[in-house]
């Protein structure tokens, strides 16, 4: 599934589109979403979401559907 995005919003650059993960943090846990197709600014680097796939994300941290995996995360106070 690819999107055809516009020029940067900012600055006008070309934006291409590429898998990147997200991650997002819901009620306290921290959650990881893969291959999220986002438009990157080929000259300032700034993220842009395509409608459609903001929606996806949001059934996603619905809770609807099962994760591809579960990894468990290490937590350091600094000191
Ligand atoms: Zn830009």
């Amino acid at each position: 599934m690819s999107h055809t995005h516009s020029d940067c919003y900012f600055c006008g650059g070309e934006v291409e589109e590429k898998l990147l993960s997200r991650e997002i943090w819901r009620d306290g846990q921290l959650i990881i979403i893969q291959d999220v197709p986002t438009g990157v600014c080929a000259q300032c680097g700034e993220k842009f979401i395509h409608a459609s796939v903001a929606k996806s994300l949001d059934k996603i941290l619905a809770g609807t559907s099962s994760p591809r995996k579960t990894i468990h995360v290490s937590v350091y106070a600094f000191t």
